[in-house]
């Protein structure tokens, strides 16, 4: 069977053979590597190694970042910016498509949760899927408010301090992603 070896600097897993003189992600010495054993089973490992909530949580940070700098424009903007009408399509299409695309992270995320940890009452995960669900919340909020109300008017702020609250929870949610990736203390085995 094939010998992997883990970098003790950075996280990285290789196998052995090919394995040069420095690691291929931080640049650490080969000393610094040790054998790795894989304590996750083959099935879990294949699952985890497909990244689908990683891949699944860049959309709605992106849709949620376009969609407030879309709605301080329109705000901003002087009324007949002729560019603005596209503006608007953007918002309202990317409005209609965040609560899709959290959802989408949401169960990705249960699944790699399920299939990473051996319960899911750890403070980091309870935390995450508690801002997860607010993010959801927040994301019908706004598909709703710019469905029924537009951009103008007395809400448009509102519009913009939710979408503001909405952007600043994905980030929350991309750092604790991050950490939670990185511990392997509670993996599976
Ligand atoms: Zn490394």
């Amino acid at each position: 069977m094939e010998t992997r070896a883990i970098c003790t600097d950075c996280g990285f897993v290789s196998s052995d053979r090919v394995l040069k003189d420095s690691c291929p992600a931080c640049g650490a010495p080969r000393s610094v590597f040790e054998p790795f054993e894989d304590r996750m089973s083959p099935a879990r490992r294949k699952w985890l190694n497909q990244r689908a909530h990683q891949i699944m949580v860049a959309f709605p940070q992106v849709f949620v970042t376009v969609l407030f700098l879309s709605l301080i424009c329109i705000a901003l903007a002087p009324p007949r910016t002729a560019v603005l009408v596209h503006v608007k399509y953007t918002a309202k299409t990317l409005s209609l498509l965040v609560p899709f695309a959290v959802l989408g992270a949401l169960i990705t995320g249960y699944i790699d949760g399920r299939v990473r940890f051996t319960r899911l009452s750890g403070r980091f995960i309870r935390i995450k899927r508690n801002a997860g669900i607010l993010l959801f919340a927040c994301s019908c909020a706004l598909a709703s408010m710019i469905a029924v109300f537009g951009f103008k008017g007395p809400t448009a702020w509102i519009t913009i301090l939710v979408s503001l609250f909405a952007l600043a929870l994905s980030i929350v949610l991309g750092k604790l992603g991050g950490r939670l990736v990185c511990s392997e203390i509670c993996e599976k085995q």
